[in-house]
Order: structure tokens, then C-alpha cells, then sequence
């Protein structure tokens, strides 16, 4: 007579909601709703988790033992696990973490003489499939959640001490910021609530590769900083290394950036990664030029970053600086962004969540 194996149980989906991927509004919504408590206690815990960086109940020793049991019932603290920490000959920290279910992902820190700068991720993964950037090169996992987001600066201010602070923030790390639109801006209310780690809208910049119509959305959802990826200066040269092109063209993309609400003093980044004999001659310097006529913009240059097997080379300096020599001529501000942490795989277009 044949027995029946046991069944093994499957783990239960996870209900309870969490407390760290909401704003603070939804915090004290939710507290007020689902405990019936008032409104301060959900700036309590607020508070707890982003300015005390609290990772469990426990430690929140105001809450009654008896409220902390009920929360236990229905609520948990997302987040991440620091895996490692890398530092490269120039200083910058690559941060490698885990999330809950075993996936990879990395934060890079750029600590200069005045600020720090981090560079967090928005997904693990990206779908958009730009040709010169590694992290299109692995499978797109997931979004992350707005609490595994805030929780990248979080744990890079562990990592710093005491002594110094992120200064500075730019979801230029693995992913498509606009393509995890909500968890995006969730993280960004809960990073400048002042009862959290109130930073200010100055100092967070968001960067997509011109996913048109959220563009529009951001500018009137959340007042942050806006980094455009345009790297090309037609468009057939842009569908060619960034295949959303397709979607939306040079011209929409302008239009987006040209409607954008831009605060007094403020102007668009657009980047522009130089790929040898691609896209890096004086001409077309000169067809961007044209292009970003009548946009408020400065313009960050990144000399392109090899990846083991990238089918693009760096142009030489001389071919960079005659290129941003070109934009300079026409009052632009220009910057070149010279790579930094490249000998831990930490700079832009170089994160795979693996090494
Ligand atoms: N997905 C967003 C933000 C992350 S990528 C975006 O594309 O804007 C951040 C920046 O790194 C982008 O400007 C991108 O064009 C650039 N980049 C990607 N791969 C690169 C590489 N190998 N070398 C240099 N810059 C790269
Ligand atoms: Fe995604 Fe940005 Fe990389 Fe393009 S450059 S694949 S949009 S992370």
C-alpha cells in the first residue's frame, strides 16, 4: 500500500502591511483606521523608523508593550540586509543588499570634500534595455518597494557614522525610476518628511531614460530634481542604444522637459553617456545644442564605463573635451563626469546586484 508523502505547507503570503513603505500621511491614515489610535502615534512611529532608523517593534519604547503586540498581528518593517560593503581606491562605498526573498541589489556612495552623494536603485533589474548599461544586461526582477528604497540611505548613513551625513541623493542606481512610478514617490515623500530624514527637494535629483508621459507626472506629484538620459542627438542614433525611443522620440521627450515646473534657480540635468564613434563627434555636440534650445538645463557628460563584453569603447579625452568645449561655447554648463569607483564596479551603468 502506497503512502502519501506529506504535504509541505506553503508559506503564507504575506499580509501585514508595511509600516516603512508608507508616507507619513498614510502612516497616521492607517494607525487612525485599522488600530483606532490618534494620529501622533503614526508620527511616532514615523519618526521611530526614519529619523531613529528603528528596525524592529521593539525598540520603539514609547509605544506600550500591548500596542506594540497589536502591531506585531498586522504590520511588519520592511527593508533590507546589508550584505557588504566595498570601498574603492577614490573612496566611493559600493553597498551590496538582500532583500527578504534572496535578491541582490547595490547603492553606491561618492563622498567629495563639501557632500555625499548616494546613488540609489528603483528595481532590480531594468526592462528598458539600454545597450551600454549592465544592469539591462540581467533579468528584471522586481520593483522595490518604497521601504527597500529609503532604506538603501538609511543604511548608508550607518555605514558613514556619526561624522558625516548623505548630503545628497540620485536614483541613478539599478532601474527605471518611472517605471516603479509610485514606490518612486512614496520613497520621496518619506526621505523629505521633515519628522523622517527630512531631505530637502534641492538635493534629490530622479534620472529616466524620457518615460514621456510620467515626466509630466512627477513635475506635479513631487518637487525634486530632474536628470534626463537623452545620449543621443537624433533619433535614430537614441533608438538605436535606447530602444524607448521607439515609444517616445527626441521631439516628445523635449516637449515633456520644456512643460516641465521647474522652481525658481532650478534647471533639468540632461546626460549624455559618450560612446566612442557613436555618438561623441563635434556635430553631434553641435545637433544637441540645437535640441536643448530654450530648455533651462545644464549637461552632465559621462565618458561611457566598459562592462566585461560591452559592445562600446571611451572615446579619448581630447574627443570629450572638444565635445563639451561645443556646448560651452553655446552658455551651457557642462560637466563631465569622469568615473568614480570604477575598480569595484561602481559606476554608472556598471551595478548588477552580483559583484
Ligand atoms: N534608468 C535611469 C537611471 C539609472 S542609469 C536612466 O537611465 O536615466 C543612470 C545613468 O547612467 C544614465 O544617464 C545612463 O545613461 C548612464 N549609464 C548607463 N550605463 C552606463 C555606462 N556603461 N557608462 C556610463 N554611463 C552609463
Ligand atoms: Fe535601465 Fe537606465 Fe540602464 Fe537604461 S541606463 S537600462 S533605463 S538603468
Amino acid at each position: 500500500m502506497s503512502q502519501a508523502l506529506p504535504v509541505q505547507p506553503e508559506p503564507a503570503p504575506e499580509t501585514r502591511v508595511d509600516l516603512k513603505s508608507l508616507t507619513r500621511e498614510q502612516l497616521t491614515a492607517w494607525v487612525r483606521e485599522v488600530l483606532g489610535e490618534p494620529r501622533f502615534r503614526g508620527d511616532q512611529i514615523f519618526r521611530w523608523l526614519h529619523a531613529k532608523r528603528a528596525r524592529d517593534l521593539a525598540g520603539m519604547t514609547d509605544l506600550s508593550k500591548a500596542l506594540r503586540a497589536r502591531l506585531d498581528g498586522v504590520a511588519r518593517i520592511g527593508g533590507l540586509a546589508l550584505e557588504d560593503v566595498k570601498v574603492a581606491q577614490d573612496g566611493t562605498q559600493k553597498l551590496l543588499f538582500v532583500t527578504a526573498a534572496g535578491d541582490r541589489l547595490e547603492s553606491v556612495l561618492i563622498p567629495m570634500e563639501d557632500r555625499v552623494t548616494q546613488c540609489v536603485s528603483s528595481q532590480i533589474g531594468c526592462k528598458i534595455g539600454c545597450q551600454f548599461c549592465l544592469t539591462a544586461r540581467m533579468p528584471m526582477r522586481r520593483n522595490l518597494s518604497a521601504a527597500e528604497i529609503v532604506d538603501q540611505v538609511l543604511w548608508a548613513q550607518e555605514v558613514l557614522g556619526e561624522e558625516r551625513r548623505v548630503s545628497n541623493i540620485v536614483y541613478m542606481g539599478m532601474g527605471e525610476p518611472l517605471d516603479n512610478y509610485d514606490n518612486v514617490v512614496a520613497s520621496l515623500r518619506i526621505l523629505m518628511d521633515e519628522l523622517g530624514a527630512g531631505f530637502s527637494s534641492r538635493r534629490i535629483t530622479v534620472s529616466t531614460s524620457g518615460v514621456v508621459p510620467k515626466i509630466a507626472r512627477l513635475g506635479q506629484d513631487v518637487q525634486v530634481n530632474l536628470a534626463v538620459s537623452l545620449n543621443a542627438s537624433y533619433d535614430a542614433q537614441r533608438t538605436s542604444i535606447i530602444p524607448i525611443n521607439k515609444a517616445w522620440d527626441i521631439g516628445q521627450l523635449m516637449a515633456a522637459l520644456r512643460a516641465f515646473p521647474l522652481p525658481p534657480r532650478r534647471r533639468i540635468t540632461i546626460e549624455y553617456v559618450l560612446l566612442a564613434g557613436v555618438n561623441d563627434t563635434v556635430d553631434d555636440a553641435r545637433r544637441l545644442v540645437r535640441l536643448l534650445s530654450g530648455i533651462y538645463c545644464k549637461v552632465n557628460l559621462i565618458p561611457f564605463n566598459p562592462w566585461p563584453g560591452a559592445p562600446y569603447a571611451r572615446p579619448d579625452n581630447d574627443t570629450v573635451e572638444a565635445f563639451g568645449a561645443v556646448l560651452r561655447d553655446a552658455e551651457y554648463t557642462v560637466t563631465i563626469r569622469y568615473s568614480k569607483g570604477e575598480d569595484i564596479g561602481a559606476a554608472c551603468g556598471q551595478l548588477d546586484g552580483v559583484s
